[in-house]
This record gives C-alpha cells, sequence and structure tokens, in this order.
C-alpha cells in the first residue's frame, strides 16, 4: 500500500477510525468474516486507525485488528500510538514490531493521561519527542500524522502555545494533522488561519465523531476535551433529553418514551452531522476522518449523504 501522503497530494482523503473491542464477541464483530471492517472496505476508505489504549491496555487487539486490516489488503492501516508508560526501548521495540507486522502509518501522540496520573510515566513526555524519536530510530520508514486542537488541547496554557507545539511536531518530521473533534466552526476557521500563518503546512484530516448517541456525544466533549457545544446540537441535546438525565436515565420515563428520544436524537443528529462535514469541506481542509465507533450502517449513510464516497 502506498502512503495516504500521496492521496493529500492529488485530493480530499476520506478514512474511518475503529477501536479495540474488549471482549471476544466484539472482536469477532469487527475483524469477522462479514464483520465492521469488511464492509467498511466496501467504501473504498483511504485509511482505516485503530485507537490505542493509554497505558498499553489492550495493545494486543490493536496490533489484531491492524494485522487484518493490513492482510486484507484493502486500505491503509494506521496505528495510534502513544507515549504512556513506554521506555524508549519499549517504544522501539513496538515501533518495529509493527513494521515487521506490515503497518507502517503511525498517530504519534502524547495519549491520554490515565486517571490521576500526572504526566506519562514513560521516557517521552510530549507527541513532539515521540515523533523525533520515531524519526531518530527508523527514518523515512513511517508516515507520522499527529494530533491537533482547533479548539486548543485542554491542558494547554494557549491556544498560541498548542499551536507552537504543533509546528514542532512538524519541524520534528510529522507529515500531517487529524484533529480532535470541533463542533465551533468559527473557532476551527480561526485555527486553520492561525496554523497556516504560522508556518504549518501539513494536511489537515479533520476528525468527525457521527452524532448518534446523546451519552456519547455529552461524554467526548465534555469528559476529555471541553468541546464549546453549538446552539445547535445543544438544542437537539435538550429536546431528546432522557429524565432524569441520560446516564443513570432509562429508570425515569417509559421504555417507549425513551426508544423514541433515543430514534429521534439519533435522527437530528445524523443530519448535524452531515451538515458540520459540508461545512468543514468548504474550509480547505485535506480530508474528512470519521469515527466509526465500530459501528457500519449509520457511518455509511452519513458518508454518502455527505458524499465522501465520490472522493475516491
Ligand atoms: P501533545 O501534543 O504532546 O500535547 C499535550 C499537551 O502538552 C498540550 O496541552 C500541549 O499544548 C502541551 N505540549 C505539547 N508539547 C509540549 C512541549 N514540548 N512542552 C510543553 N508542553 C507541550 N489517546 C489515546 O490514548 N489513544 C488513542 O488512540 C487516541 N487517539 C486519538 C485520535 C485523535 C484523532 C486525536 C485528536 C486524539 C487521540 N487521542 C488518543 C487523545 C490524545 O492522546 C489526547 O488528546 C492527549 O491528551 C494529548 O495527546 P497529543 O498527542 O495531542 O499531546
Amino acid at each position: 500500500m502506498n502512503s495516504v501522503m500521496e492521496i493529500f497530494d492529488e485530493r480530499s482523503a476520506f478514512s474511518f477510525e475503529v477501536f479495540p473491542p474488549k471482549t471476544d464477541v466484539g472482536m469477532e464483530k469487527l475483524c469477522g468474516k462479514g464483520g465492521v471492517l469488511e464492509q467498511l472496505y466496501t467504501l473504498n476508505p483511504d485509511y482505516i486507525s485503530c485507537t490505542y489504549g493509554a497505558g498499553g491496555t489492550n495493545v494486543g487487539k490493536n496490533l489484531e485488528v491492524l494485522d487484518k486490516i493490513v492482510q486484507d489488503g484493502k486500505t491503509v492501516g494506521v496505528t495510534h500510538f502513544t507515549c504512556i508508560g513506554n521506555t524508549k526501548e519499549g517504544i522501539r521495540e513496538q515501533l518495529q514490531n509493527y513494521l515487521d507486522h506490515g503497518i507502517n502509518h503511525m498517530l504519534a501522540l502524547r495519549g491520554d493521561l490515565p486517571f490521576g496520573w500526572t504526566g506519562t510515566g514513560g521516557d517521552l513526555h510530549y507527541a513532539t519527542e515521540l515523533v523525533k524519536f520515531a524519526r531518530k530510530e527508523f527514518g523515512d520508514k513511517f508516515t507520522i500524522a499527529v494530533a491537533g486542537s482547533p479548539e486548543g488541547h485542554i491542558q494547554c496554557r494557549s491556544l498560541e502555545a498548542d499551536i507552537a507545539f504543533l509546528k514542532q511536531k512538524q519541524d520534528n518530521g510529522a507529515d500531517y494533522i487529524m484533529t480532535q473533534l470541533c463542533w465551533d466552526m468559527d473557532q476551527f476557521r480561526y485555527w486553520m488561519d492561525a496554523i497556516r500563518a504560522a508556518g504549518i503546512w501539513m494536511p489537515v484530516d479533520v476528525g468527525i465523531m457521527p452524532i448518534l448517541d446523546q451519552k456519547a456525544t455529552i461524554n467526548m466533549a465534555l469528559s476529555r476535551n471541553g468541546c464549546v457545544m453549538p446552539r445547535a446540537l445543544s438544542e437537539i441535546i435538550s429536546k431528546n433529553w432522557i429524565f432524569p438525565d441520560p446516564f443513570t436515565g432509562d429508570k425515569g420515563e417509559t421504555d417507549a418514551l425513551c426508544a423514541q428520544k433515543k430514534e429521534d436524537f439519533k435522527k437530528a443528529g445524523i443530519e448535524y452531522t452531515i451538515n458540520q462535514i459540508d461545512e468543514y469541506r468548504a474550509c480547505g481542509i485535506n480530508g474528512i476522518h470519521l469515527y466509526a465507533l465500530n459501528k457500519f450502517d449509520d457511518v455509511a449513510y452519513i458518508a454518502k449523504e455527505a458524499g465522501l464516497l465520490d472522493l475516491v
């Protein structure tokens, strides 16, 4: 498989993200015959990335998922990789192992700090260092993506500092950016202008989380990322609120009402997601990276309606 960088040279890219399931049943659903991965291939994505559990949990499953993608040979497999709890020696070994398995694309991350941790607990502390280390050890063998946060990473001391570190990732050898989710389009446009003004020319592949589930949407925005929620999205959440709250929910209202609200939420969320992709594509971005959430039907519908299938 060629580097995804060749695609960015020619046209906008379109890709998916999956995660390694914790159970055998989940693995079978994702990687088994006729499973979600094989269904996703039918949409001809330019690549499929697989997340990497912070602290090294579930690493074996990450490799199992990527092995399947590489062996099937239908698309490029991209592994996410973090500094969490990793020594330099361990990183060298794991990255070599990915190469030995034919996986030569990575998203180089610091990683989400496990609950209660104040640092990575490893030899490298930031993604900038991981990019530098991977380039020093492996030269050009990897195509390296890095994370970009249009609203600023939740721990950054300022948006300017965050952009400076993004530039440093580029200087250290990163190839392209995969963004954190951002629903605030004015902020996104501001960030695009700001990174280009800062001399960051890396292609920007925009991460989109399909809005399908109320709990997951609130969790993703607030548990880690502190994302701004536009009024239109807050309205969708409010109008379909499951009382007393969507987390303990389900017990306060009848099953039928809960089911109806979940369905209405998903319908409005899908429409919102499609509109958001339109807005992103009008911003001069280089690709759309859909978090497939290990699902097919809803994600395929969004990709089709948003016109992403015509990109490839
Ligand atoms: P960094 O770029 O290292 O930044 C972390 C913080 O430190 C920022 O506030 C930054 O401003 C600051 N900083 C950066 N460099 C320096 C420096 N040199 N000196 C001082 N401060 C600095 N997490 C996972 O654990 N597994 C995954 O699979 C995963 N997949 C992801 C996929 C995408 C597309 C994205 C956008 C994120 C993903 N994450 C994943 C989350 C990511 O690990 C977290 O956002 C994490 O908190 C930061 O990672 P980073 O690479 O952005 O960190």
